[in-house]
């Protein structure tokens, strides 16, 4: 039953003139990044509400950066798994057009990945909340944190959105014509529960483009809108439909990649 989906999605991709993903955080979960609606974690510890709205962070800088820190020391030591290379793969393929991701990790363009929208931002930059001079992550110790700004002396917060701010303009715009130009969209890894995010699934689907789903967990809100769900890992199900579009190509299987 789920072979047959794969190798439904395979020619569902391989018929569709524009293929778009919109990935959540599901995808990173086998990188070692914990999801927020997933038993484990960081999530279970620190309620996101609480720690990434953009007030609690306005009042209490010092207090979100306890959660920050550890999402930081997860961020900086994760890599890529089977799920983001496989993506990457049909991007190189010329089958994906491209992958709007809530996800604030880079995983995807650690990947390969290069169309990548960041429609949550990025946890590998960060801004002084005042001058916004931007700062590198990799260019800041784990220690100095939380920091203030020499010049303007407010605190440094990472260029992710926090509940309560506003998306991006240039994410926004892109997203939206993504899902509204494509003919099938893969679902991954995510609840769809966080909005505007979770309008993309819907705008495509009245667009016309079909809504393949991929996820651990059956989500009512998704399930209601998908063509089909493949239930399972991401890790599994995104490097067998690549394999599968591959055979029919008569193509090698890519060697695995980790
Ligand atoms: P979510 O936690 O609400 O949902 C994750 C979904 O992924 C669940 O349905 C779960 O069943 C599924 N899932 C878990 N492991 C999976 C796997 N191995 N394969 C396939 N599916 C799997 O996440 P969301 O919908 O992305 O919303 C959370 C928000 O939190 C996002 O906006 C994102 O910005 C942020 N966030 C990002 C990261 C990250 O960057 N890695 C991590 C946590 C939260």
């Amino acid at each position: 039953m789920k072979q047959d989906l794969i190798q439904k999605a395979a020619r569902d991709i391989l018929r569709s003139k524009k293929t778009v993903a919109f990935t959540g955080a599901g995808i990173s979960v086998e990188s070692g990044i914990p999801d927020f609606r997933g038993a484990q974690g960081l999530w279970k510890k620190y309620d996101p509400q609480e720690y990434a709205h953009i007030d609690a962070f306005q009042k209490d800088p010092a207090k979100v950066w306890l959660m920050l820190k550890e999402m930081f020391a997860l961020i900086l030591s994760a890599r890529p798994n089977p799920a983001h290379f496989g993506l990457a793969q049909l991007e190189e393929m010329g089958l994906l057009s491209s992958v709007i991701t809530q996800n604030v990790d880079g995983l995807h363009q650690a990947a390969g990945s290069r169309n990548v929208i960041e429609y949550h931002g990025t946890h590998w930059t960060l801004s002084w909340l005042k001058c916004r001079e931007k700062r590198e992550a990799r260019s800041l110790r784990l220690e100095d944190l939380p920091a203030r700004c020499p010049k303007c002396s407010s605190f440094l917060k990472p260029d992710v959105v926090f509940f309560g701010e506003p998306i991006p303009w240039r994410a926004q715009t892109l997203s939206f014509h993504e899902a509204e130009t494509s003919q099938a969209m893969l679902v991954i890894g995510t609840s769809a529960a966080v909005y505007p995010a979770a309008a993309l699934p819907m705008r495509a689907k009245e667009r016309g483009a079909m809504i393949i789903e991929i996820n651990k967990d059956p989500i009512p809100s998704i399930d209601l809108l998908s063509d089909y769900l493949i239930c399972g890992s991401a890790g599994e199900i995104i490097p067998a439909i690549v394999g599968e579009i591959r055979k029919s190509r008569g193509e090698e299987p890519e060697p695995a990649t980790a």
